[in-house]
């Protein structure tokens, strides 16, 4: 695709000084075109496509006269003599094959742009090139969040963190998202400002840790990251700080929630009359695949939350009258089923989702509370010594 990265990548790829660094070049690509001064990341984005001109940038070169000779003067003066002259030739072709197999530009502007081309106007056909890459988007839209970028997106609700705007595009056909996940304290910035930055907050360790980075709309990032300020910087933390404490606020009600399902739940296992039917294969249709069954991140956080219940079962289970016999034998019930099931299913997950939704079904609950009475279940079957020891 004809885009601005892939005019800075050839052009780089093409450049006379080959001690030319990437950032170098790019930098003065930019600053020749348009007068931009980028930061080091956003010039390494602009190349990789993961960022685009700001739009008063675009603004500039693609409508302002001093902007459009700006860039003229720019392909005559600066760029084709910096382009390595025994590859200037292939360096128009690879251009303009590119413009050939982009399914993206319509007919009648292809042929305009490569009419130059094919005329042997190679400084206009370059200008042209160029701008048509600038006018069109350096960024391509996603349809899925990549995992890694899961938490940044939804914390931030599917909005931009700095102006609120969506992060679904509008009228696609398919769901697709425009954002960009940003550095808060930006890495690699110029040593003054690095230190204005850090009047404000502690450089971080780790620049990619979670909490030094923040999901923004394309526009902003590109901004941020072009002239990152330290009103902005002011903003995205606080913003991320915000993120935070709801995050910690609503683990700790989802742990006040569980908390209550498992009391809930350990106070009505008495009205579970018979534990025979468990066993019978009969009444309950066998549910081999559950979903958990894949998925190991979920299993490792019931793991922990039956860790993290031991010593809360065991005191809930002391303040409820009998718990001395009646639980007692409720727990051996527990242990007799899963070793009866056990030579049987084999799998020790299923196993459990067998024992959960029985107990669910017992006590006519909703779904909701399978995972406080898989943790009641693991309790039982892995600690049924516990309760000689409550009952003393
Ligand atoms: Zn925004």
């Amino acid at each position: 695709m004809l885009r601005l990265s892939t005019i800075l990548e050839l052009s780089f790829q093409h450049r006379k000084f080959l001690t030319d660094d990437q950032y170098g070049f790019v930098y003065d690509f930019l600053h020749e075109l348009a007068g931009l001064e980028p930061e080091k990341p956003y010039a390494n984005n602009l190349i990789k496509g993961v960022r685009d001109l700001t739009r008063d940038t675009k603004d500039y070169i693609l409508t302002t006269d001093a902007g459009k000779n700006k860039a003229a003067a720019f392909v005559r003066n600066w760029l084709i003599p910096n382009i390595q002259p025994l590859t200037l030739a292939d360096y128009y072709e690879k251009i303009a094959s590119v413009i050939r197999s982009d399914g993206s530009i319509a007919d009648r502007t292809k042929n305009g742009l490569l009419k130059s081309y094919d005329d042997g106007k190679y400084e206009a056909f370059l200008l042209k090139s160029i701008l048509y890459a600038i006018s069109k988007e350096n960024v391509e839209n996603i349809t899925e969040i990549p995992t890694d970028d899961m938490e940044f997106v939804f914390e931030a609700d599917k909005k931009c963190s700095l102006c609120g705007k969506s992060l679904i595009l509008p009228k696609a056909k398919k769901t697709m998202y425009r954002y960009s996940i940003v550095e808060i304290f930006p890495e690699m910035l110029s040593s003054s400002k690095k230190s204005e930055f850090a009047t404000i907050s502690r450089e971080p360790a780790d620049y990619l840790h979670r909490s030094n980075r923040i999901c923004l709309c394309d526009v902003c990032a590109d901004e941020y990251e072009y002239n990152p300020t330290k009103e902005v910087f002011r903003k995205l933390i606080d913003k991320k700080d915000y993120y935070m404490e709801k995050e910690n606020a609503s683990s700790a009600l989802a742990k006040a929630k569980l908390d209550e399902e498992v009391g809930e739940i350990l106070s009505r296992l008495r009205e579970i009359k018979s534990f025979d039917e468990l066993a019978d294969f009969r009444k309950i249709p066998l549910e081999l695949k559950e979903k958990i069954d894949n998925n190991e991140t979920l299993r490792q956080t019931i793991k922990s939350d039956v860790e993290g219940y031991y010593n809360y079962i065991r005191h809930e289970l002391s303040l409820l009258d009998d718990c001395g016999s009646e639980f007692k034998i409720i727990a051996s019930q527990f242990q007799i089923s899963y070793e009866k099931l056990k030579p049987i299913i084999g799998d020790q997950e299923d196993i459990y989702n067998r024992i959960i939704n029985w107990v669910l079904d017992e006590l006519k609950l909703p779904p909701k509370y399978s995972t406080a009475a898989r943790i009641i279940v693991s309790f039982f079957v892995q600690n049924c010594e516990v309760f000689d020891e409550i009952s003393k």
